[in-house]
Parts: C-alpha cells; structure tokens; sequence
C-alpha cells in the first residue's frame, strides 16, 4: 500500500462540483451555516458518500460522517473538516479537507485491503461562526453547554435553535454528539494555509506544529469632548491619542514579551463623536492578539494591560476592555509531526514544520484527540475570497500525504502508541 495513490481526477472533478454549490454571479460561495448553500451542500456530500459505498451518519450536531469500518470495536482513524463558508468564500478554505477524507476513504475500499482501525471522513458543522464557530467540533469534544446553545445567534438575531428547527433538527441533541477519547485513534486535518508563507517559499506542504490561540479584547478609552480651536493642547484628553501612542507601542511590546509567531492588530476603531473640528472624548477599538504558547500569549496581555493602563493615567483618561473571546493554544501531537513529515520525506516533497495563524478543528478535536495538520499552499496567501486557490499539483500532494499518513495509522496496533 506504500505505492497507493488517491485518484486524483475523481478529486477534482469533485472539488469543481462542490464549488459550484452556493455560488453566487460574483463567484463568492455562500454555504453559511444552516443557509440554503449549506443544505445542497451537504446534501451533495452525503450522496457522495453513499454513492461509494460508505457507511453514512448524521449526528446531534448535524455533524455529518462517513465511515469506512472492518471492526466497529476499535478507535477510527478520524479526518475532517468543514464544508460550510464565509459569505462570499473561496472553494477550498474546509471543503478540500472534507473532501480529501472522502477520497482517502474511497481509495482505501476500493484497494480490498483490511486495516485494524476504520476510517472516518467528517463535515463538521458551522466552523466559520454563523453562530459563534467550531460548533460541531466542539459538540464532539463535549465542550458545549445548554446555555450555549440555547444563546447562540447570528448576526440578524436568527437563533441557532430556529435555524436548526427549520431543518427538522433539535439544537439540544448537540448535547449528545460527544465521542469518547477512546472512540478516536487519531485526528488529521488536511487545510489550505490562508496565508503567505508556502508560496512565497515555494514549499508544497506544511506541517503544522502547533494551532494559535488567541485573545479579543474591546477596549473603551473615556476623555473629554472639545473643541478643536479652543482647546489649548496641553489641555486635552485626547483619546485618539491615547489610542495612536499605544498603537505605537506594539512592535515593542511584541519584541519584549513575544515570539516571532506573536501577532497583534487593531482592525477596527471608533471616535466619537467623530467629527473634524471635535477633539473625541470616546474611543472604542479592537485588539486581536495570537500566539502559539500559552505562556507567551499570557505574557502579552500582561504587557498590554500595562501599556494601556500606563498610558492612560499619563493623558487623564479612564479606560475599560471587555474579552470578547479567547481561545488556547493547542499543540499537534509531536508523533503525527513527526510521521506526517517522515511521510513527506518519503514521498519526495519538499516541506516546512510551520504554527497555523487560524482557528481550525482541528484545535478543539485536539482536546480528546492526537491531532495532526497538513497545510497546502494558498496563491499569494488568499482565502475567504473567491480569489482562493491552491494548485492542483500541491493538493495532489497534500492529498497523498494524508493517505499514506493514514495508512500506517490505521495499521498500527493501538496499544504501542498509547
Ligand atoms: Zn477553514
């Protein structure tokens, strides 16, 4: 089995197929979550599933899973991702990791060969957050609670319970998609990289190492309301200069107490009241900062926290920040590394241990599951955009990686690894 590969045709011809679903005259792809798209694209998936013969489940989640199974006793061999989009998404960005799973699974039944673990391709539900993100991976890891599910809404106030009502689901049953740690061997996730730095080095395929967390903040900064004219400069509290001198502290702050996977923006800011001849007494602004350690990652918030505070009482404003999310960082298990670059090696592509900037499932399964990521290369680091692609040489790549990755875990015995 060392010499299989995936057929690589019936991959495309399925990657162009889905990719038509949800399309909009702009090119942009809307699958949203329990949106019209999502329905005819899962739709679309579970036939393909049944159509190779696969065995086919939907669980409380919505999650939906296809299954390839010798003997049901023992932990499969899990990929997966997510078919649903952004509004105006590209074709690939969770689509070709599902779609990947799919293929390594037809490929496998269709070789006769029997191994000791079964596979399992699965469509996680919402990932992209139309009501807050990760959903089905997080109902799988058991890490939702009533409250949140019964709280959460999209942007137009839809709830999730309406929205999953519409479909004949019961959000509650989330509740019961959990799986056992002892149910999964290990978890791969295939995914575009979203970002620059594959094809800026002309690299096929990425391993990843570890999966950024992250903290949201929404910070208010309170001075005072003047006039532009009157108000003698040393006489101000300005807020947008607050704003603007601890803007400029980042690069130092990132230089003191991060790492060179450290990032910090600010990409949104509102001055109040926001007129050109009014010095803003009110300045609200936004704060994302990622790290793949969590040490770090705590070290900056410290830093920030200081900065802002330090700053604040030398301009005479109050400020307040509320967490709007935070998120751990999470490892990939250092044996899938390991085998993931082995098996790169093996079949001759070159590659680069790399951190993934974005959220995945991967980062929730990774909580009852070893996870291992390949990333394959986004052109000129586009994605949730139409512009997204990938070529098709580096997700034939990527795809035979995942296959041989998961050959030798599937055939390996359970008790050695754990
Ligand atoms: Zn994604």
């Amino acid at each position: 089995m060392t010499h299989a590969r995936i057929d690589f045709q019936r991959l495309q011809q399925d990657i162009q197929d889905l990719s038509a679903i949800g399309r909009d005259a702009d090119r942009g792809i809307h699958r949203m979550a329990f949106s019209e798209g999502d329905l005819a694209g899962r739709r679309w998936f579970k036939e393909r599933i049944l159509a190779a013969d696969l065995d086919f489940h939907e669980d409380g989640a919505a999650n939906l899973h296809g299954r390839l199974d010798w003997d049901g006793s023992r932990p499969s061999v899990m990929m997966g991702s997510h078919l649903d989009t952004v509004p105006g998404g590209g074709p690939l960005d969770g689509a070709l990791g599902v779609l990947v799973g799919l293929e390594v699974l037809r490929t496998v039944k269709e070789s006769g060969i029997t191994l000791r673990h079964p596979l399992e391709v699965v469509n996680f539900t919402d990932e992209e957050g139309r009501f807050g993100g990760l959903f089905g991976s997080q109902a799988m890891a058991g890490q939702l609670s009533p409250a949140q599910v019964h709280n959460a809404r999209d942007l137009d106030g839809i709830s999730l319970t309406e929205a999953m009502a519409a479909w004949g689901l019961d959000a509650n049953a989330a509740l019961f998609a959990r799986r056992s740690k002892e149910s999964i061997h290990a978890y791969l996730e295939m995914h575009i990289e979203q970002g620059p730095v594959l094809d800026r080095g002309d690299i096929s395929v990425g391993v990843v190492e570890a999966i950024t967390g992250l903290f949201k903040w929404e910070v208010q900064l309170k001075g005072q309301t003047n006039h532009a004219g009157t108000t003698p400069m040393d006489m101000r509290n300005d807020t947008f200069q607050g704003l603007a001198e601890f803007a400029g502290e980042i690069d130092r702050i990132l230089e003191e107490h991060g790492s060179p996977h450290s990032r910090a923006t600010i990409g949104r800011v509102e001055l109040r009241p926001g007129a050109a001849n009014t010095v803003p007494g009110h300045t609200t602004f936004s704060l994302d900062v990622r790290d793949t350690d969590p040490d770090t990652l705590k070290g900056l918030s410290d830093a920030f926290r200081r900065t802002l505070s330090t700053m604040a009482r030398r301009r005479g404003l109050m400020f307040e920040f509320e967490v709007l999310s935070e998120l751990p960082p999470q490892r990939c298990d250092p044996g899938l590394v390991q085998l993931l670059s082995d098996k790169a090696d093996a079949l001759g592509f070159h590659h680069l241990r790399m951190p993934s900037g974005a959220a995945h499932d991967a980062q929730i399964m990774s909580c009852i599951a070893r996870t291992g990521m390949v990333f394959v290369p986004s052109l000129e680091g586009r994605s949730h955009s139409p512009a997204e692609w990938t070529n098709w040489e580096d997700i034939e790549r990527g795809a035979n990686l995942m296959l041989q990755a998961v050959l030798s875990l599937a055939a390996q015995d359970t008790e050695t690894l754990r």
